[in-house]
């Protein structure tokens, strides 16, 4: 999904700006101390270089270490002074927060939101669960990412885990939106896609417990008529029955798992499924008058 968010897009200079803060704000570091970016994911790692230095003029450094992390820095002091002014922060802030001056249209919102995304955001394979979440280092940053995200009609749960701030989204329809929102249509398209299969299988599996509970029905009133008859030819003989409540008590005895309408078609004339009904009701009857 990282690489359908980072794939060149037709993007205004506004929402540019937007989509690189959103890029650094949410990297690994973001002081004059030390702007930094970890990501084992290449094309990721040029986005990020690509859009400090599109917006910027500065060239962030590429270093691939032991391990296939890629680690990206902005080397120098000064370039990282000019990178936190340009986007209006300055050396002595002690609380990171987002400055909403680099946020200016509605349009820039999506573009902020997808650079902070590619930056702390994942999302977990929608055959398990839906879950989309931003992890971000400090409190009020998250804070402010929550904002940012209520404003897109979006609703974000919080919470921490290991000393970090996580916002995230559960549910689907919410995912949906953001991803499409940050130009990720094909990801949200398959997650549709997903959700549509396992809404056909709940379906599938509702219609099954249906006719398992309408089976369980049958047998249950098919207990209830065998001992009945079990009954009346116990205490008074079946043969006191009439022919045809007689055919029908016989044949039941036979064939306790059947249904009414395949009982129906074994007698001779066969009846039809309400026929059968009756008659056996009456023979259920007939042994509770009995049994009073
Ligand atoms: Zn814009």
């Amino acid at each position: 999904m990282k690489n359908e968010l980072t794939c060149d897009r037709i993007v205004s200079q506004c929402c540019l700006k937007a989509q690189a803060y959103g890029l650094v704000l949410f990297g690994r570091s973001f002081s004059h101390r030390l702007i930094s970016f970890f990501t084992e994911n290449s094309s990721v790692a040029d986005y990020y270089k690509d859009n400090v230095f599109k917006t910027t003029g500065i060239v962030a450094q590429i270093e691939t270490g032991a391990t296939k992390n890629k680690k990206i820095k902005i080397k120098t002091s000064a370039e990282r002074t000019q990178l936190l002014e340009y986007f209006g922060h300055s050396k002595s802030e002690l609380v990171l927060r987002i400055n909403r001056a680099n946020i200016n249209e509605d349009c820039c919102f999506a573009a902020f939101i997808r650079g902070a995304f590619i930056a702390c955001g994942s999302v977990t394979s929608p055959d398990k669960n839906y879950h989309l979440e931003f992890v971000v280092p400090y409190l009020r940053l998250c804070n402010d990412l929550i904002t940012v995200l209520e404003e897109m009609n979006l609703n974000p749960k919080h919470t921490q885990r290991s000393g970090y701030h996580v916002v995230y989204f559960k549910d689907s329809e919410n995912i949906e939106d953001l991803l499409t929102n940050m130009g990720a249509p094909e990801s949200s398209l398959k997650l549709m896609g997903i959700k549509m299969q396992k809404s056909m299988r709940n379906k599938v599996n509702r219609k099954i417990n249906f006719e398992l509970a309408n089976i369980s029905k049958t047998v249950e009133a098919a207990g209830k008529q065998v001992s009945a008859i079990e009954y009346i030819d116990k205490h008074m003989g079946l043969n006191k029955l009439s022919k045809p409540l007689y055919d029908v008590a016989v044949l039941r005895l036979e064939n306790p798992e059947l249904s009414l309408s395949d009982l129906g078609k074994l007698l001779n004339p066969p009846i039809s499924r309400s026929g059968v009904n009756h008659r056996l009701d009456r023979i259920v009857r007939t042994a509770e008058e009995a049994r009073e």
